[in-house]
């Protein structure tokens, strides 16, 4: 029997270890392994661990339709399931295990050891290639190192994608229908997840992504900063847990852009880049693997004197900062698990540059609220945002939480959605933060001078002597 073992990537459709095991003769199951603490460990939050269950639950079924059964294995941390999975092979006759690789150092170091296991018991093990388009590892500079910016990263990565458009795998054909065998009696932590939102289902992700290609793709680039509107796909938890692979996001929107990368509908460009700046985060975490130790990509930058999280970490957290535009982007987090991209950016600056407080602080809370919560994504947002990546912001862009509030949320309509205290204050006053209108609604005074706190990171970071990166930021 050949074995599939699901991680992050909860689907059927178009998962290269699936097809690769059914390419073989004879019987194929598949297991997932349950090890809460270890999500925990990850700082996977009760939306994120709710999210994955119930898409293991749906898996479950999918493949037993296709007469594939599901096993759930609980073993809690990944140090043990070298053994579980090995014991799971022997008693069930498996010839060989295959997986998806994962490229994090937690997750590389379980696949050694659980190869090693295996191989000792005589059980094959092969890794395949599905994360992103191109394999991580794989583009180099001329010079032959990774690449460190993200333009010259695209133009690359661009030119090999060309000549390899995206391969995709179909599902399975069905087999004879199984039963699953039992589950695991474990609930995944209570959470307010919105199922309107964030349906269950490989079925809703391509409907979502037909919906977006459909009806937003082409308005992308002019509404995707805005975030009062619809404007972005909203697939990032499909694609964080692999329910959708991001081979078919590239080719839904290549068909929708007659086959062209980077010419044709700006908005479809404007959206591929998006999933090449996913591409760029995981090559990083592939070849620089201190990220997954929260380490900074710059290392000069860890000198920077960041402040303790103490009552002002509090404050951002909850949405009480006195910035309209900041508090409706965390209120956002805390009530939906997801944020607008425009103002992750804006909120993890604001901890980072206004508050100066060290950005693994917010990277973890992010973590713990988002659905879509992903190491790569998530670190490489918060170190561009920080200024301590390879290619981010250079230290000197702060963004300006009421110029952007001007720009991007002028009317106040996002605003007024997320905080309702000021839900009758005119725009010009949410323009305002400390206007008497804002604090007449009960809404706090704001909790810095932004011109001061500005001047205070310049020093910090003038401190280190540190020099702008090479390319301007996206
Ligand atoms: C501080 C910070 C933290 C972030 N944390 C995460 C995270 O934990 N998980 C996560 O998936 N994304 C993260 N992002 C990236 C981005 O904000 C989200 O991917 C995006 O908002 C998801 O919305 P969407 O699916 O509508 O995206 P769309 O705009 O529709 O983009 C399509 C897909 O492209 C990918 N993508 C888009 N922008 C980025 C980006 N800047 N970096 C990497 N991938 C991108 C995502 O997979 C996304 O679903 C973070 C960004 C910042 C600044």
């Amino acid at each position: 029997m050949n074995l599939v073992w699901f991680r992050c990537d909860l689907r059927v459709d178009d998962h290269a270890a699936l097809a690769a095991a059914c390419a073989h003769t004879g019987p194929v199951a598949g297991v997932f392994v349950l090890s809460p603490a270890q999500w925990r460990a990850h700082d996977w939050g009760a939306r994120k661990q709710s999210f994955v269950w119930h898409h293991v639950l749906a898996l479950r079924e999918r493949l037993a339709a296709l007469g594939i059964p599901l096993s759930v294995l609980h073993v809690e941390r990944w140090s043990d399931t070298p053994a579980a999975l090995r014991a799971f092979a022997q008693a069930n006759t498996v010839h060989c295990v295959h997986a998806n690789a994962e490229y994090a150092v937690d997750e590389r170091l379980r696949d050694r050891r659980t190869a090693k296991a295996l191989r000792e018991a005589g059980i094959g093990w092969e890794l395949h290639h599905d994360l992103t388009l191109i394999p991580p590892g794989t583009l180099r500079t001329r010079s032959g190192a990774p690449f460190r910016v993200f333009g010259a990263f695209r133009r690359a990565w661009l030119e090999r994608a060309r000549s390899a458009p995206p391969r995709t795998h179909a599902a399975p054909a069905p087999r004879a229908p199984v039963t699953p065998p039992p589950l695991p009696d474990w609930e995944p932590p209570h959470c307010d997840l919105d199922r309107h939102w964030w349906p269950i289902g490989e079925d809703a992700a391509h409907a979502r992504l037909a919906a977006f290609v459909d009806q937003h793709l082409d308005r992308y680039h002019e509404d995707r900063d805005v975030p009062a509107l619809d404007g972005t796909s909203r697939l990032s938890p499909y694609l964080a847990s692999g329910v959708l692979s991001v081979r078919r996001c590239f080719a839904a929107a290549l068909v929708h852009n007659h086959g062209e990368w980077d010419s044709g509908s700006p908005g479809a460009q404007t959206w591929i880049t998006e999933l090449v700046w996913r591409e760029f985060y995981t090559h990083l975490l592939a070849d620089f693997p201190q990220i997954a130790r929260h380490r900074a990509l710059r290392p000069e930058t860890e000198a920077v004197p960041w402040r303790a999280p103490g009552e002002d970490f509090t404050r951002w957290c909850e949405g009480l900062t006195g910035f309209p535009l900041v508090d409706a982007g965390m209120r956002q987090l805390r009530t939906t698990g997801w944020m607008h991209n425009r103002l992750r950016m804006l909120c993890a600056m604001f901890l980072g540059k206004h508050l100066l407080i060290d950005w693994r602080h917010g990277e973890r809370f992010f973590c713990e609220q988002l659905v879509d919560c992903e190491l790569a994504a998530n670190n490489g947002g918060w170190q561009w945002s920080a200024s301590t990546g390879t290619d981010a912001a250079p230290y000197f862009r702060v963004l300006s939480p009421v110029a952007q509030a001007g720009r991007f949320d002028p009317d106040g309509v996002f605003v007024r959605r997320y905080v309702p205290e000021l839900a009758q204050v005119p725009a010009a006053a949410l323009l305002r933060p400390g206007h008497p209108q804002l604090l007449a609604a009960g809404y706090p005074a704001p909790m810095v001078d932004l011109k001061a706190a500005r001047e205070r990171v310049l020093q910090a970071f003038r401190g280190l002597g540190a020099s702008p990166p090479a390319e301007p930021p996206p």
